[in-house]
């Protein structure tokens, strides 16, 4: 199985260096190394929704834990504003398109995808959302479509990518679809174990695992989510450990954007929150094992969320909407780990796929 195989560099060192490793008869150094990354997309998390962390959580927020720190610009390949799917395209396949599109180039060419890329080289993969796993940006990462609403494609294209490891909502998209196909055999088929109960399951490196727990978006963090995002992230990373091969995995909060396209500022920060508190399980995960690059980022940010006073009151801050739809603000980029550094800066947002492989490979 292609993805089991392990990989190893071939690195030419003196002994003295890397005393530890193993000798091989050509006077070479095996070394297994594992770099692994977890890129967690808050979608339409700008500054303030970021800032709103310091001022609501009962703890040092997460986000405070990294020190290498850029801005990306978000526009898309043709409007001034992005929207989801052009926005996550940038990052999971290296170019600006136009809205809507998931996987395809300004020119509506499909282009190859970071988990297609990483795959090829021995990466396990995996996507965790709190919308549907077919939504614009985990789509983006596997799929390859004109239109974001084209979901039942989207679906199709998951069973047969080379994603290992899935969770989300999203059954109307596999079992209550408008060609009355049910997907659940095929995954079957292709190695997949669906909806296995995580709490008494140890993660099986053979397996893949795919979970759809709603039958579009999950739960909101106010009607009770509970813990889906850090539980399902800290799953995943465990059954990436036991594989021994390196992993990426994207891990999206859907629902900061949701809640700034509703207004609803209670909303958007109980969402922030949930996403700052698996920001901190990568962060203790890389910090543990090592070998782990984490990035935060977003898409965009929506709404024109800001912290202001109150009328003056300097005392008390007032989250306020400017707008129902997205914004055009820079997005700040958090990064920890090895390469970390080279997200320093302000550049374009589709910059982050050429930096993310240059780690990876
Ligand atoms: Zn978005």
């Amino acid at each position: 199985m292609k993805k089991l195989i392990r990989i190893y560099f071939m690195i030419f060192v003196p002994l003295a260096i890397l005393s530890s490793c193993k000798l091989n008869n050509h006077d070479e150094e095996l070394v297994e190394v594992h770099q692994n990354i977890i890129l967690l997309i808050g979608d339409g998390m700008g500054l303030s929704e970021l800032s709103a962390a310091f001022y609501y959580g009962n703890t040092e927020p997460n986000f405070a834990r990294f020190n290498e720190i850029g801005f990306v610009n978000t526009s898309s390949a043709k409007h001034k504003i992005t929207d989801s799917s052009a926005g996550a395209t940038a990052f999971a396949c290296g170019e600006k398109t136009y809205n809507g599109a998931v996987g395809l180039n300004a020119d509506s060419i499909a282009i190859p995808n970071m988990v297609e890329v990483l795959s090829d080289i021995g990466y396990f993969t995996g996507i965790i959302s709190t919308s549907s796993v077919t939504h614009a940006t985990p789509a983006c990462f596997y799929a390859h479509v004109e239109s974001r609403a084209m979901q039942d494609e989207i679906a199709k294209q998951l069973v047969d990518s080379d994603i290992d490891f899935f969770a989300g909502g999203g059954t109307n998209y596999f079992i209550n679809r408008a060609d009355s196909i049910n997907l659940y055999p095929q995954l079957e088929k292709n190695g997949f174990l669906i909806n296995q109960d995580i709490e008494s399951i140890v993660p099986d490196e053979n397996k893949k695992y795919g979970f759809l727990l709603a039958e579009d978006g999950m739960p909101t963090m106010l009607e009770n989510r509970g813990n889906f995002l850090p539980d399902y992230t800290k799953f995943a990373l465990d059954y990436f450990t036991k594989s021994g091969a390196s992993f990426f995995l994207m891990v999206e909060g859907s629902q900061i954007d949701w809640a700034g396209h509703d207004n609803n500022a209670e909303y958007l920060i109980a969402e922030v929150l949930d996403f700052d508190k698996t920001v901190g399980l990568a962060m203790d995960y890389a910090e543990l094992i090592g070998n782990t690059l984490v990035i935060v980022l977003a898409d965009h940010e929506t709404g024109g969320f800001t912290l202001a006073t109150n009328d003056g009151d300097y005392s008390t801050i007032k989250p306020t909407f400017a707008s129902n739809g997205h914004s055009t603000t820079l997005i700040p980029v958090l990064a920890y780990g090895p390469g970390a550094e080279k997200f320093k800066g302000i550049y374009q947002n589709n910059e982050i796929f050429n930096k993310i492989l240059e780690i990876a490979k």
